[in-house]
This record gives C-alpha cells, structure tokens and sequence, in this order.
C-alpha cells in the first residue's frame, strides 16, 4: 500500500534522509524506531507530501505521491491533487492539535463536510460511531480544553479516521501525554491494528511496537538500519546501532 524506493530529503546542506525503502502492506502495523534527529517525522511528513523531496520515490495506494511523471522527470502536483491524495491518508502528530474552538464532534465532523462535501446527518452519524470507537461517547459536545490530553489525542484520533483514509500515520502520539493517559491512547491504536489498519507509527513505546507492530524499521542518521519481526529486532539485533538504541530506551 505505501512503497519508498530511495526516497531522499535534504533541509540545506543537511540531508535527513539518505536514500530510505521501506513497504507497507495493506492491513499491516509498521513501527519507526530510532534516535532524535534520525529522520523519522521527516519521513512521515513525505509520505503524505507535507515535506517535498529531493529524489527517489513514494507510492500511496499504487499513486505517485506529489508528483506527476512525464518522459521520465518528476514535476510537482498541483496543490489541488496533492490535497486529493492527502485525503487516504490520516496523521495524528505529538500535539493533538484540535481546533479549540470547537467540540469534539465538531472536530470530527470537520474535513467530511468541509473538504469532502458529505451530507451533514450521514457525517454526525459516522461521528458518533467515531466517538464510540475511541471511547469518547459522553464527551461529544466538551471543548478541547475540556479534555484531558489523552482524551484529545483520542479525538484527534477519530478526526483523522473521519475521513477513511487508507493509511494512518502516527508521529510519536503517546510522547507528549501524562504517562497515566498513555495507555488509553494505544489501547484505541491496537483496535485499530487489530481491525486491520493500515498504519505507520513513529514510537519510543516498544511494548506497543512488540505486540502490534508486523514490522519494527529502525533508523539512524537518515537510513533504515535494520527492519523485520518485532521479535527479529527486539530479541535479535542485527547491528550494533540498533542494540545500542534498544539499550538505551529499554
Ligand atoms: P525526534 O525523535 O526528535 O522527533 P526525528 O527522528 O523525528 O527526531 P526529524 O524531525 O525528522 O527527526 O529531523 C531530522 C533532522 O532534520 C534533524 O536534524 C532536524 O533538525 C532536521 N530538520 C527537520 N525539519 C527541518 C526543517 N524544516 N528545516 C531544517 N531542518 C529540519
Ligand atoms: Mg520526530
């Protein structure tokens, strides 16, 4: 469902990302792993096209993200298609980023009416399922500042799902909560992964990346350094990189 094949992002003459492949299967929990600065909400932020990129490839759902290619050159999107395709794909960052003022439902209930034009009583409808889901039922007319940061995160959760995107995308969304609010948070992303969602998840939790993720990718400075089974990575680290990481956050 997402292809990277030498994907490469320089900021200046700092380059993040060196040449990055990875797949994503449909139905599969891919879990990035690795160090500060090693380039992993970079690479979330090209894969639905928030960050240009300076070579190598990105597929979404078989599409060529961002760009559109002619006689073997890449040239950009126009921003219009390029929000087209934004629409498969679902981002939840480490601030919850909620608009405060409106409610939860409100927030959910947002980009369906707002950017896909859907019929008001179907998206209320679909909101409260969303609602339900996260857990959040009681709490649909409360204000962002109403909730704890693990019931918005929660919200935050919903709001991308409301518009059926194909792939979900998490940037490190238990790493900005109280430690008590944690758990709620990836109780909700592990129903998810087990009802089948696709999904990318920047994390530092390696018991969520043990038991939900099919695949761990460790990166550092720019490169995947190592990828496999939550088992392969965890119990039986192929590089010295990925051990001294794994030692430093266990
Ligand atoms: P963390 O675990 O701290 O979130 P990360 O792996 O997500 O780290 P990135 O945020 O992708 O790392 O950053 C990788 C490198 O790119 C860092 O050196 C960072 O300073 C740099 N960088 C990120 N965004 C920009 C930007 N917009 N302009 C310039 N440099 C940037
Ligand atoms: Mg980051």
């Amino acid at each position: 469902l997402v292809r990277l094949r030498g994907v490469r992002k320089r900021f200046g003459p700092l380059e993040v990302l060196k040449g990055i492949d990875m797949d994503v299967r449909e139905g599969e929990v891919t879990c990035l792993l690795g160090p500060s600065g090693s380039g992993k909400s970079t690479l979330l932020r090209c894969i639905n096209h928030l960050e240009s990129i300076n070579g190598g490839k990105i597929y979404v759902d078989g599409e060529l993200v961002g760009y559109r290619e002619k006689n073997g050159e890449l040239y950009e999107m126009h921003p219009r298609a390029v929000a087209k395709q934004r629409r498969k794909i679902g981002m939840v960052f480490q601030r919850f980023n909620l608009f405060p003022h409106k409610t939860s439902i409100e927030n959910i209930m947002e980009a369906p009416l707002g950017v896909a034009r859907r019929p008001r009583a179907e998206v209320r409808k679909e909101a409260f399922e969303l609602l339900e889901k996260v857990g959040l039922s009681e709490w649909a007319n409360h204000y962002p500042a109403q909730l704890s940061g693990g019931q918005q995160q929660r919200i935050a959760i919903a709001r991308a799902l409301a518009m059926k995107p194909k792939i979900m995308l998490f940037d490190e969304p238990t790493s900005a909560l109280d430690p008590e609010l944690v758990g709620d948070v990836l109780e909700v992303m592990r129903d998810l992964a087990q009802a089948g969602t696709t999904m990318v998840v920047v994390t530092h939790e390696i018991g969520f990346a043990r038991s939900a993720a099919d695949t761990v990718v460790f990166m550092d400075d720019g490169v995947v350094v190592e990828s496999g089974s939550p088992d392969d990575v965890f119990d039986n680290p192929q590089s010295d990189r990925t051990k001294g990481f794994l030692d430093s956050v266990l």
